[in-house]
């Protein structure tokens, strides 16, 4: 059940800000509140989704082409291309999602060292 009052569908309705980098009629995109790197952006579909599995199974194909579009410029506008960057998105319990929205982390700025902490 997606829940209506978590943070990211508020930030979607305007009803609290966000430091936007990017939107349009699919997605929006803003930088986190507590960066882990020099580069920290979330982005997030426009729709009441928690996960990729709802996501890919529920959204119509034109938000969901729109979405990964959307990442996609986000980078260009935040000028990753040439250096890199990381695309991370925790789903569920095991990943420790804190936000019921789906979302993606864009993390770049400098080396990001392993893909996982041990
Ligand atoms: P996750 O653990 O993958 O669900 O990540 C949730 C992310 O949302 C964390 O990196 C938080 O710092 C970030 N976050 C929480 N509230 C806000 C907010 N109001 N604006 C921007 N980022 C936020």
């Amino acid at each position: 059940m997606y829940d209506q009052q978590n943070i990211f569908a508020k930030i979607l309705r305007g009803e609290i800000p966000c430091d936007k980098i990017y939107e349009d009629q699919y997605a929006l995109a803003f930088n986190d509140i507590n960066p882990q790197a020099p580069v920290h952006t979330l982005i997030i579909p426009k729709g009441e989704y928690i996960s990729m599995d709802d996501f890919t199974e529920g959204a119509p194909d034109e938000l969901l082409i729109g979405f990964f579009r959307a990442v996609g410029e986000t980078a260009r506008q935040l000028g990753l291309e040439k250096d890199g960057y990381r695309l991370i998105a925790n789903i569920g319990t095991n990943a420790h999602q804190d936000v019921p929205h789906l979302h993606f982390h864009i993390l770049s700025g400098k080396k990001l060292g392993p893909m996982l902490s041990r």
